[in-house]
């Protein structure tokens, strides 16, 4: 593994990236283009992109143990994070719009808002692109475009992860140039105030999922991963900033 400690980089920059490196406009965005992400990932023509809920900077550090697909293959970034809820997150995520320019707090929200995410500006080029998330965002997403699943019951998280990856698998046979996954329980076990060997636990159930994903691409597609926002509770690691990782 090799990492860069400095914080470069806002999770913003992460749809401008996305939009270099499979040749994708997005205008409007507030974010910039991150290099060390374009060194790293510059052969790809496909991306998937999986967002690790929680998964801060120095919680990466202290759950990394656990993920050795990612932790082994990975180089990491620290990325400052813009928002500290899921929704908002991810829009910044998508939009690479800070939470002031997209005003998305709410999966209605993202029915409405005028401004489009990497995920249908790919569409809007005439390629694919695809989403596996919660059902409430699934359902807005499906409105801006075609391949979208949603995660079903969520009362397991770890069972919930195992079928989002799953759908994941799925649409991928349909060949994306992006594919958004969203993968949650390292979030929950925080909110629930679960002991660190059962977040250690959902990150090894996570990196297990990432590295089946992985099995299932060619070498020119690239994977980033990245945590929406430092993780909730009063871990002593909370920190302000996210991992942000390349495959
Ligand atoms: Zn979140």
């Amino acid at each position: 593994m090799t990492k860069t400690d400095d914080c470069v980089c806002s999770i913003i920059d992460i749809a401008p990236t996305i939009s270099e490196l499979i040749d994708v406009p997005l205008p409007g965005a507030d974010g910039v283009v991150i290099p060390e992400m374009i060194d790293c990932l510059q052969r790809c023509d496909r991306l998937i992109l999986i967002i690790v809920d929680s998964l801060g900077y120095l919680t990466y550090q202290r759950l990394g143990s656990a993920m050795p697909h990612v932790s082994g293959n990975g180089t990491v970034i620290r990325c400052r994070a813009v928002a500290d809820h899921t929704t908002p997150a991810i829009a910044s995520i998508l939009t690479g719009c800070s939470p002031e320019t997209h005003c998305i707090l709410t999966d209605d929200d993202v029915c409405t808002s005028p401004i489009k995410s990497i995920l249908e500006r790919v569409e809007e080029c005439g390629r694919r692109s695809a989403v596996v998330i919660a059902n409430g965002g699934a359902k807005a997403m499906r409105t801006k475009i075609k391949l979208v699943a949603g995660g079903g019951d969520d009362s397991d998280i770890i069972a919930y992860d195992a079928v989002i990856a799953k759908h994941s698998v799925d649409l991928l046979r349909h060949e994306p140039a992006l594919t958004v996954i969203h993968l949650r329980a390292i979030d929950r076990y925080a909110h629930e105030g679960r002991s660190f060997d059962e977040l250690m636990y959902a990150a090894e159930r996570i990196d297990g999922h990432i590295k089946e994903i992985c099995s299932h691409i060619g070498r020119g597609t690239g994977v980033i991963i990245c945590g929406d926002h430092p993780i909730h509770g009063a871990y002593a690691w909370k920190g302000r900033d996210v991992a942000l990782i390349a495959l």
